[in-house]
């Protein structure tokens, strides 16, 4: 961490008397450890700061469904690629941290690269083959950034729950089987996404549009709504509704689409007809900046 983000740091804590903002692993175990044992069940919210209402809903499940909520902020280099936006990513910990402690979060963990990676870290956790479905062909190497990272979360802080959003299905497909596969004693609970009141999902790097290409961004929304729509005439081959999710990319100028499919929720492998609950995830190009969606259909 830079002598900036020091200093910083140090007039958070001070200004959240009622919060306390760790930084370095051990420190936050000790404190999370004793706050399970004087409160009880303690829900994690992962993020990577920037906090919007997404985010927000996440902590307030959390302080609904536990005794004692922490959040992390942490930007994790791990899961960008060489090309990707580590380094411009927002980053904003002092308003993250007025945000959290208004929500009422005992435990902020924010920690520095160096902390959460000490030099010559060589030790991954992989969740094989779903890892290189959907964002994961796109971004090689993203997911096991995310289920590394998860998984140090998990064993810094002990949660009893953590919290993700449903904007991100693939992840969170991942990350409960790898809870699944190595019997880590967590419960992930899921929220839903929360969208702009024309469509669009929340995301940090909606901040990255120009107007022109907000406007574009709701093709991602219109084109998984018209899959539904489909879906609901009662189209139940998987090519066909993916094609008509497309023709709203083809009429759109400015998006430039990355992937549309339909897959199972918890293997993300490709369905062809629609039996059962599928996940219809969308991923697109507005610009530099790239966005995700989904939709569940459920028959
Ligand atoms: P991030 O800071 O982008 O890594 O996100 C942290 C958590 O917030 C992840 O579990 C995301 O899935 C969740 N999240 C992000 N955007 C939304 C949204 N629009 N609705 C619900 N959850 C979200």
């Amino acid at each position: 961490m830079s002598h900036s983000d020091d200093d910083r740091l140090i007039l958070v804590i001070f200004d959240h008397p009622r919060m306390k903002i760790v930084t370095n692993p051990e420190e936050m175990r000790f404190l999370s450890r004793g706050e399970r044992t004087r409160r009880g069940r303690l829900g994690l919210v992962p993020t990577m700061g920037a906090l919007h209402d997404g985010h927000l809903s996440l902590l307030r499940a959390a302080r609904s469904r536990s005794d004692v909520v922490a959040a992390s902020i942490f930007v994790n280099p791990t899961q960008f690629g060489p090309t990707e936006d580590f380094a411009k990513y927002p980053r904003n910990l002092e308003s993250d941290c007025a945000l959290l402690e208004r929500e009422g979060v005992e435990l902020v963990f924010a920690p520095s690269v160096d902390e959460m990676y000490p030099k010559g870290a060589e030790t991954w956790v992989v969740v094989e083959g779903m890892s290189d479905r959907l964002c994961g062909r796109a971004r090689p190497g993203h997911f096991r950034g995310v289920t590394t990272v998860v998984s140090k979360l998990v064993h810094v802080i002990e949660p009893d729950l953590a919290f993700f959003g449903q904007k991100d299905a693939a992840q969170v497909a991942i990350i409960k089987r790898m809870v699944r596969d190595l019997n880590l004693p967590v419960s992930i609970e899921v929220c839903p996404i929360v969208r702009e009141p024309d469509g669009l999902a929340l995301s940090s790097r909606n901040s990255y549009l120009t107007a022109e290409e907000r406007k574009s961004a709701l093709v991602l929304y219109r084109s998984l709504t018209r899959v539904q729509q489909e879906f609901a005439n009662g189209e139940r081959d998987a090519s066909n509704l993916i094609e008509s999710g497309k023709r709203e990319f083809a009429q759109q100028a400015g998006a430039r689409i990355d992937y549309l499919e339909i897959v199972d929720p918890d293997s993300l492998e490709a369905e062809t007809k629609i039996t059962k609950p599928v996940l219809v995830a969308v991923a697109a190009f507005l610009g530099k900046t790239r966005l995700i969606d989904n939709i569940t259909l459920l028959p």
